[in-house]
């Protein structure tokens, strides 16, 4: 379960990628034989895009984002920097002369501007087709469509010949060309290689899931020797299609996908440390090369002693590798240097954008012993963006490195904001949420955050048509749900709760026919499966068991379905508990909660590792009045409160109405004011609460009181307020009252 996923080969194969793209444009063994250059250039280093494109598949398209926005305008940006480099390259190399608009959009959207960069609108495209085709149907399914497409375009490729003298079809053909240019692109080309990499990387995880590739790895011998022969079939395929003179375009062959398969499987089997300073370095030298290589040539042309050298095509080859190597590394530092200044003044930045909500923490003052905040309201929650960084990196580091964290936003994220937490989790790469309900799932998608929503509870079903619209994956509570949402008709994305001994939701582990039966149900888009832990926040031996007894039940399910032929594509376990306590049994998402916001639900709960989490999350309330209370004289309803010796007390603008526990009056709560305790008097009002200030004689209207948080070196803590109230922290912070304004502290 716990193996880790060792991706170092892809890596690698990326930076051999790269550099077989460079030896198709510059042919380096021409000087010596066209045959081995035709074998080097054609043949083998026709892997390399494919590969590209496979490695996208498994880590961009796998799962659950099927349209990864933030990764296309990645691409995109990236697009339009090289379109900028090759611009003037272009005009140099004479391409652009007498272009028509219709040619030059042609260009920008399926062939690139420059040769090489029809990689990128490919890419696009390819992901666009891939993502829809897998969103509406199989995996399976979508390997036999995307199949169809890389047939059809094989035909506008390499086995042209066999089809340019057929009248209709080689009109359509010349229709197709018209448009694309090549069929090697975004429709015919790339999507079957992406598919591939999103299914064979599914496959991997698992295997890995079942221990299997432990045995397996290190092996590499069945995909070797699959690779070795798919190579032949794809030499014997190319020469005997130059021989007869059949291809219009050398890029596309029937043996190439299937050699794709070998090689992939090679890589993902052999165990290689994850070396992710290569992949940009590859990107880099597949965007700069040609204009290395323009380079190198106006060089030879420039100094008399270049141009014999340059004769050989092989030193051509090995000066483009090694400019075009360097021009990436330079990138690759340049790029680091500017992220971290960009780091360094961006907060100001943003803050500014935001207007009111979000303020730097520059403006608070400790002089005083509190912070002296700018906001207007009477009561209002703060959020530290630092502590929800610390602690996303603190429970991310627990886990496994191929474990995401699936944040629970449920209850406005716990009191703390739903949106606000989503757009800073966005913001910092997070893309799985799991919330409550559809109205919360909805909520965040109104306000534009990006990702997966996971709806944990029970979704009446005349709204399932809103889980369909707003993109919303339903949790399956049990097997007559299930039933219910597959009546609805249309593909449903759902994870699939299994009971396993909390007896809440989900389907009892024990009920196999039921289970078996929903991975059958035709509408249901079974994407994930999960269980939740009950026990795991103590640490008695008869805890410990019945955690170990939930998480067999579990694994016994998904093994089940897998004899069955499914592979359950994502699964999750853990709660914050569980990742405290039993990260070792981390699937593919932890749904993290409470320890997400800085805090356990009980001081005393069992924490494996006494992970620090900061708090973050800060309750304050304005001071409304303040008057002195002589002896005998009572406050508050009932008059509850009488005083016992003259007393200054202090209404602070905060009530039960603002999710202020009632039990905390008539003396069991307390607040801080200038940094000193103030406990609370006579009962709690909806909108008001009266505190004791006599030892505080410097209080006044408008100042702070912190219920949650800090004030110089004194702190009350959630802990304290919900042991005082009788219950635990989730309660407390998720009954945060909606008319709270949240800021957010950068
Ligand atoms: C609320 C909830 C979580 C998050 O729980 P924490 O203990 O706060 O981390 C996880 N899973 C399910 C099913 C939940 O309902």
């Amino acid at each position: 379960m716990d193996a880790k996923k060792n991706f170092g080969s892809l890596d690698g194969m990326k930076l051999l990628a790269a550099f077989l793209v460079v030896a198709i444009h510059t042919s380096p063994l021409e000087s010596f034989s066209g045959n081995w250059d035709f074998f080097l250039t054609r043949v083998i280093a026709r892997l390399a895009v494919p590969f590209f494109f496979m490695v996208t598949g498994q880590f961009v398209l796998s799962g659950q984002e099927k349209f990864p926005r933030p990764y296309i305008k990645k691409i995109l940006v990236l697009y339009g920097i090289s379109i900028l480099f090759y611009v003037p390259v272009g005009i140099y190399a004479g391409h652009y002369q007498g272009l028509t608009v219709l040619a030059c959009i042609k260009m920008l959207l399926f062939e690139g501007t420059f040769y090489h960069l029809w990689y990128f609108p490919a890419l696009i495209l390819g992901i666009g087709v891939a993502g829809l085709l897998l969103r509406y149907c199989s995996g399976s399914m979508a390997l036999v469509f995307t199949g169809i497409l890389y047939v059809l375009g094989l035909f506008g490729d390499s086995y042209w010949g066999f089809i340019e003298n057929i009248p209709v079809v080689s009109f359509v053909y010349e229709g197709i060309f018209n448009v694309f240019g090549y069929t090697r692109n975004g429709l015919f080309f790339a999507p079957l290689f992406l598919v591939l990499g999103v299914l064979l990387g599914e496959e991997y995880s698992g295997k890995q899931r079942r221990g299997q590739v432990q045995v397996q790895e290190g092996s590499g011998i069945r995909p070797g020797l699959g690779l070795a022969m798919g190579a032949a079939a794809l030499t014997a395929e190319a020469f005997l299609l130059k021989y007869f003179e059949l291809q219009r375009h050398d890029s596309m062959y029937l043996a190439l996908p299937v050699c794709m398969v070998f090689l992939y499987r090679l890589l993902l089997e052999l165990k290689v440390r994850p070396l992710p300073g290569l992949r940009l370095v590859s990107t880099w030298i597949y965007i700069l090369h040609p204009g290395v290589l323009v380079a190198v040539r106006a060089l030879g042309k420039a100094v008399p002693a270049m141009k014999d050298l340059l004769k050989n095509s092989l030193a051509v080859y090995l000066l483009v590798c090694v400019g075009s190597g360097a021009a990436a590394l330079l990138i690759g530092w340049l790029n680091g240097r500017i992220r971290r200044s960009v780091r360094g003044s961006g907060d100001e930045r943003e803050s500014e954008s935001k207007g009111e909500r979000v303020r730097g923490r520059e403006s608070k003052s400790e002089n005083k012993g509190e912070s002296e905040s700018d906001s207007k309201s009477r009561a209002w929650i703060e959020i530290d963006r630092a502590a929800l960084v610390h602690n996303v990196s603190k429970l991310q580091a627990l886990l496994p490195g191929d474990c995401r964290l699936m944040p629970a936003l449920k209850a406005d994220a716990y009191g703390h904001g739903a949106v606000l937490v989503a757009k800073e989790l966005n913001r910092i790469g997070i893309y799985d949420f799991c919330v409550a309900c559809v109205s919360e799932g909805i909520a965040l998608r109104k306000a534009g955050i990006r990702g997966e929503i996971l709806i944990l509870g029970y979704t009446h079903p005349s709204r399932i048509p809103l889980l369909h619209q707003w993109r919303l994956t339903q949790t399956v509570v049990d097997y007559e749900y299930a039933a219910i949402l597959n009546q609805f008709g249309r593909p449903l994305k759902v994870h699939i709760k299994i009971d396993t001994g909390m007896h809440r939701l989900g389907e009892r582990s024990e009920h196999r026919e039921q289970l078996l039966q929903m991975i059958e149900m035709e509408h249901l888009k079974v994407e994930g499966a999960f269980t939740h832990l009950c026990t795991d926040d103590r640490n008695t031996e008869m805890d410990q068991a019945y955690t170990m007894k939930q998480a067999d039940a579990f694994y016994e399910v998904l093994e089940e379905w897998e004899r069955h032929g499914f592979v359950c594509p994502k699964i999750h376990l853990l709660a914050s508990y569980g990742v405290l306590n039993y990260p070792e049994l981390a699937g593919d998402f932890a749904r993290v909660g409470i320890a997400l916001y800085g805090v356990r639900s009980a001081r005393t709960d069992y924490d494996r590792f006494s992970t620090r989490l900061r708090p973050v999350l800060s309750l304050k309330a304005r001071v409304a009045s303040v008057r002195e209370l002589s002896v005998g004289e009572g406050a508050g309803y009932g008059l509850s409160f009488v005083a016992r010796r003259p007393t200054r007390i202090a209404a602070l603008a905060i009530g039960y109405g603002d999710g202020l526990p009632r039990s905390l009056g008539d003396g069991a709560g307390a607040v801080l004011l200038q940094g000193r305790r103030a406990v609370i008097l006579g009962r709690i009002c909806m909108d008001q609460t009266l505190v004791d200030v006599t030892e505080i004689p410097q209080v006044r209207a408008g100042d702070i009181a912190v219920l949650i948080g800090r004030a110089g070196d004194a702190e009350l803590t959630a802990y304290e307020m919900a042991e005082a109230a009788g219950t635990i922290t989730n309660e407390i912070l998720s009954r945060m009252g909606s008319r709270l304004e949240r800021i957010l502290l950068q």
